[in-house]
This record gives C-alpha cells, structure tokens and sequence, in this order.
C-alpha cells in the first residue's frame, strides 16, 4: 500500500578541478596543444580552431569546464582571423560566461579582448565595436573582491609555458591559494618563475 519514497537526490555538482591538485597532462595532449599554437603563430588560423576545439571537448570530458571554457575562446580568436566571425561569436559566449562563473575574471577579460582584436584583424570592425560593448566593457579587470586573486603577483613568469607554448599572462594562469605557485591555464603545468 505504502510506496516507499525514494529521497530526492539533489543533484551534485561537478567537483572544480584545480591545476595546482591536479597531474599533468599526457604528452600526447601536450603535443596537440603544442601544435595549436604552432598553427596559430603560422596563420593557420582553421587548424588552429580545429585543434583547439577537440582538446576543449576532451577538456569538457575529462571535468576541466573552465580549461574547456578556455580552449574554446582560443578556437574562437582563431576562427575570426579564419575570416568566421559569426561562428567565433557564437562559441565565445557561452565559453566566456563559464569562466565568469568559475571566477576567472582576468582570464575572461584577457580573451574577450583579444576576440576583439582578432574581429578587428579580420575587418569585422562594427562585430568587435558590439562585441567590446557587451563583454569586453562589461568584464572587471580584476576579481572585485579581495580573493588570493586580487592580491599582486610576487612572482614573476616566463611570456608562454615551457610545456605547451601557451602565452602566460599574470592574471590569466591559474594561481595556488597561496600566490607562491602559478599554474598554466591551458595544460595545468606549475609555470617556473623567469629567471629563477
Ligand atoms: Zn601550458
């Protein structure tokens, strides 16, 4: 007579995977990185996005939501100069309000700027104008609050990871609370202070 209830399961979010936990990649997932941005530095803008793509799902697959965020927003630079300004658009948006929700403000801003740029490069002028006023403008440079990621950085970093060849910018890696460890927002590596 009595059905048992079951207890509604709430569901459960996925853990936030943090680099500084983390092992490192696989070389062979290194290597694809690697080649993205080969192909980017050489102007070969489709591959690169091709490329970047995959390894963002692989990310998406693996729980890297953020680094997926990330790599999607490369693929996105890379398809405006490929000349697909409304495909790049369309997966920037989403991938941007992921990393705004993860809390990587700096990153998210860092990106949106250089989608700017890439419309701009690729002569989409009025497309970067509506793009700057609806991201770019709207991001904070910096977190609002006085997290580990507000404070300065004390160390100082090479201009791209020794692993993968992904630029390193101070408010775009990945930081250990403690700001004494940067890791690269890409594959996750503790990037080596420069010159230390
Ligand atoms: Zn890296």
């Amino acid at each position: 007579m009595f059905r048992r209830r079951r207890p509604r399961r709430r569901p459960v979010p996925p853990p936030v995977r943090r680099a500084w936990l983390a092992r490192p990649l696989p070389p062979r997932v290194l290597q694809r990185l690697r080649r993205a941005e080969a192909h980017m530095q050489a102007g070969r803008y489709a591959e690169a996005a091709a490329l970047w793509l995959d390894l963002a799902q692989a990310a998406r697959r693996g729980g890297w939501t953020a680094r997926a965020a990330g790599l999607t927003l490369r693929a996105a630079q890379a398809l405006a100069l490929a000349g697909r300004v409304e495909d790049a658009q369309a997966l920037a948006g989403p991938a941007l309000d992921t990393l705004v929700q993860h809390g990587r403000l700096g990153w998210a801003r860092g990106l949106a700027q250089r989608l700017e740029d890439a419309l701009r490069q690729a002569g989409a002028a009025a497309q970067a104008e509506a793009w700057h006023a609806t991201w770019v403008a709207r991001l904070p440079a910096r977190p609002p609050t006085a997290g580990p990621a507000a404070q300065p950085a004390v160390l100082t970093l090479p201009t791209h990871c020794p692993a993968c060849g992904a630029p390193v910018r101070h408010d775009e890696v990945e930081w250990a609370p403690d700001r004494q460890a940067a890791y690269c927002a890409y594959c996750g590596v503790r990037v080596a202070p420069a010159g230390g």
